[in-house]
């Protein structure tokens, strides 16, 4: 193995699996932070506050032995629960059979337990309250706030969507902001129990606007608002929050005794997709690599950035054992198979927020996903919908659109979209009523 100086700068979800599977390799790597230790110091405000994993997360998280132990800090949710404005709130299993289930886990737990395998692996060092503002390929250096600097002859970018390294090196990036932004609240737990149903991704679709809500183990839901930013400059008073809430989400306006409060004290965030190419470059003194949100920042509206962060680590690990250690060719094969993947997951996100915020709550959606589900039963493995093989499965993102377009070319268009299939999903649906 070679002997380069490895550094890894971001110990979020993915620079701390990186950092694992390097140390577990027999790569030393140097982790740098910017934050104090969050084990230490509690988790920062103003990120989301709990992430749905599925099964490319926890194919990733099963190579460091993490798996089972994720799963018992996540409660599964096996579906969407749809809550209409006016309408009756419906189920919508994510699977045919509706056994599977996306894994709702606290961020914080998630990257501590990471962080607590990271620090007990040979060979990895983590340096908090360290924060990188740059790095020089030609000098082999990173270049640290206050001006000073940490010899690195590899240097893997995990520093988030933002990340400075990425700015640093002369790279074609850009940054595309969704015109929405988010921000999250709690249901807390009512006299001790959840006060909605904790197996279900819960869903406001509002038009232009949706509120989505996760459970978390302590029995509570974290809410978060999807809007327009005229929406939430519309709200100023308690009173309009409260009126606001009341018109557009009175099923569960009244659980949130706190609202007016956490509405105007949590941050509003943003929403933003990074297109960068290349990811790699390569200076007389040292390679850098960039990986996870840094590379690729998607929106979640598919609840896949961290599942994807993490198969690129997998992506990485590999690459390097395929190529004997030889960073540039191993990182020039990383970058080669995981963008058109993460191209294609940046894609199907985007879209899939038209679906939950609009989509979901139509009558002739439910009866394609009625239709979906029965044609999955019925050519088992041979129609398999988006949504299962983006989160039950670890088909590369890249071949999934292709797949459903040859599905549905296979099973005739015209019979799909067509009238005697929507009918047999309109009484499938009338049916589970
Ligand atoms: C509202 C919301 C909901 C989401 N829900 C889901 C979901 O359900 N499922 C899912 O899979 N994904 C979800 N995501 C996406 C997921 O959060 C990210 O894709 C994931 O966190 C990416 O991991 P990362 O390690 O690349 O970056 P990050 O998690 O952002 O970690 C970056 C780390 O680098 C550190 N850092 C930053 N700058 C520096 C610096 N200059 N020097 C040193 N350290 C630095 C940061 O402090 C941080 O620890 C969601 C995102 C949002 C915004």
């Amino acid at each position: 193995m070679a002997e380069e100086r490895v550094a890894i700068v971001g110990a979020g979800l993915a620079g701390c699996l990186l950092a694992v599977l390097l140390g577990r390799r027999g790569v030393p790597v140097t982790v740098y932070e910017r934050r104090p230790d969050p084990r230490v110091a509690g988790a920062e405000r103003g990120r989301s506050i709990n992430l749905a994993i599925s099964a490319r997360g926890l194919a990733a998280l099963e190579q460091v032995g993490l798996r089972d132990e994720a799963l018992k800090r996540a409660l599964p949710m096996h579906g969407r629960m749809v809550h209409p404005l006016g309408g009756a709130v419906n189920f919508q299993p994510y699977s045919a059979d509706g056994t599977r289930a996306i894994n709702s886990i606290g961020r914080a737990e998630l990257n501590a337990a990471l962080l607590d395998t990271a620090e007990a692996t040979p060979g990895v060092a983590l340096r908090f309250a360290a924060r990188i503002t740059g790095a020089d390929l030609e000098a082999g250096l990173l270049r640290t706030e206050g001006g000073g600097t940490e010899p690195a002859e590899v240097i893997l970018a995990g520093d988030g969507a933002y990340s400075a390294v990425r700015a640093s090196l002369d790279l074609d990036a850009g940054t595309d902001f969704l015109d929405h932004r988010y921000k999250e609240l709690t249901v807390p737990p009512r006299d001790g129990d959840f006060a909605l149903d904790p197996d279900a991704l819960h869903i406001w679709p509002r038009g232009t606007a949706m509120m989505i809500a996760l459970p978390n183990l302590d029995r509570s839901f974290t809410c978060t608002l999807f809007w327009p930013q005229d929406d939430f400059d519309a709200l100023g008073t308690d009173a309009e929050i409260a009126a606001h809430f009341a018109e557009r989400y009175p099923d569960v306006a009244g659980l949130m005794p706190d609202l007016a409060d956490d509405y105007r004290r949590n941050p509003v965030g943003s929403l933003v997709t990074v297109r960068c190419r290349p990811w790699v470059r390569r200076g007389d003194g040292a390679i850098a690599a960039l990986l996870g949100d840094a590379a690729h920042a998607i929106v979640p509206f598919f609840g896949q950035g961290a599942n994807c962060a993490f198969e690129d680590c997998i992506e990485i690990d590999r690459c390097l054992a395929e190529t004997g250690g030889d960073w540039a060719r191993a990182l020039a094969a990383y970058e080669e198979r995981r963008k058109p993947n993460t191209d294609a997951i940046a894609e199907m996100a985007l879209d899939n927020f038209i679906e939950m915020r609009d989509r979901v709550s139509s009558p002739v959606y439910r009866a394609r996903q009625a239709v979906r589900h029965a044609l999955e039963r019925r050519l088992a493995g041979r129609y398999v919908s988006r949504y299962e093989l983006v989160s039950f499965s670890t088909l590369p993102y890249a071949e999934i659109p292709a797949r459903i377009r040859r599905q549905n070319a296979a099973l005739g268009a015209a019979a799909l979209g067509g009238a005697a299939l929507l009918a047999l999903g309109a009484r499938a649906v009338r049916r589970r009523r």
